[in-house]
């Protein structure tokens, strides 16, 4: 199947450091810590730079917001394994440089929102973590299944940190739940300078809810751009101005 990448994505420092496109089909999922608070601007810079000789698909920085940096089709290196990178959608989170090395709540909302993302467009509808190597490393997933791994297993590191080690089953289950969630409405991720009939919808709920004054012509400008951030500093939301599922979400309550 075709690669893309997420929609989420709100930042783009395309990283030298990888292997070209991938040898094998995305099946995993693999979650880092920075063990370090960092912007996505920051992750870029690192992984932009050849000496540092690492990389990864996707970071999420202290604010929530997605950086990219290896394109979903070509090989990370991020988890010392490249049987694993090879297969895996590698994710660096934002996190404190001390043990457990916790992301704060907005990091890691932005992790399941980016998750379910990843799985979504890959055409999985289930996450499975089986929390042990051996048995992931043998697991043969069905074409729907995307399975979880651990920098851990292949580094004598404690990546991703025990906070997000010990939540690693309830990042599989709600992100299988809402896999499975029929009854939510597909709405399309809007952008600045996009155009159409979901941008008005968009418009005329941002001018009742927050009074945003906005000219409902379903063109999505710079104005319109403002208000959709102002939006999400309102609700606690990372402001990054594109209207994504979770925003929508908020907006359609
Ligand atoms: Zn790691």
């Amino acid at each position: 199947m075709g690669y893309s990448n997420s929609p989420l994505v709100s930042f783009t420092k395309l990283s030298p450091n990888n292997s070209g496109t991938r040898t094998h089909a995305i099946d995993r999922i693999t979650i880092h810590c920075t063990a370090y608070r960092c912007s996505v601007e920051n992750l870029g810079t690192l992984f932009a730079k050849t000496s540092t000789q690492a990389s990864a698909n996707y970071g999420i920085g202290e604010d929530g917001r997605v950086g990219l940096y290896v394109p979903e089709s070509k090989r990370s290196w991020c988890s010392s394994s490249k049987e694993n990178d090879q297969r895996a959608v590698t994710i660096e989170c934002s996190s404190d440089n001390y043990a457990p090395y916790a992301v704060n709540d907005t990091v890691y909302a932005a992790m399941l929102d980016l998750v379910e993302d990843i799985c979504r467009r890959n055409g999985k509808k289930k996450l499975l973590w089986l929390a042990d190597k051996e048995k992931t490393v043998a697991y043969q997933p069905e074409p729907d299944e995307m399975i979880l791994s651990v920098h851990r297993w292949w580094a004598n590191k404690s990546c991703p940190g025990d906070f997000l080690f010990s939540r690693l089953a309830e990042i599989a289950e709600e992100t299988t739940r809402r896999l499975k969630d029929e009854c939510e409405v597909t709405l399309p991720v809007l952008r600045l300078n996009d155009k159409g009939e979901f941008i008005k919808t968009m418009q005329i709920l941002l001018n009742k809810y927050i009074s945003a004054g906005l000219t409902e012509d379903g063109s999505f400008g710079p104005l319109t751009e403002k208000q959709v951030r102002r939006y999400q500093k309102i609700v606690g939301y990372p402001q990054t101005g594109i209207m994504d599922a979770k925003t929508w979400r908020h907006l359609l309550k």
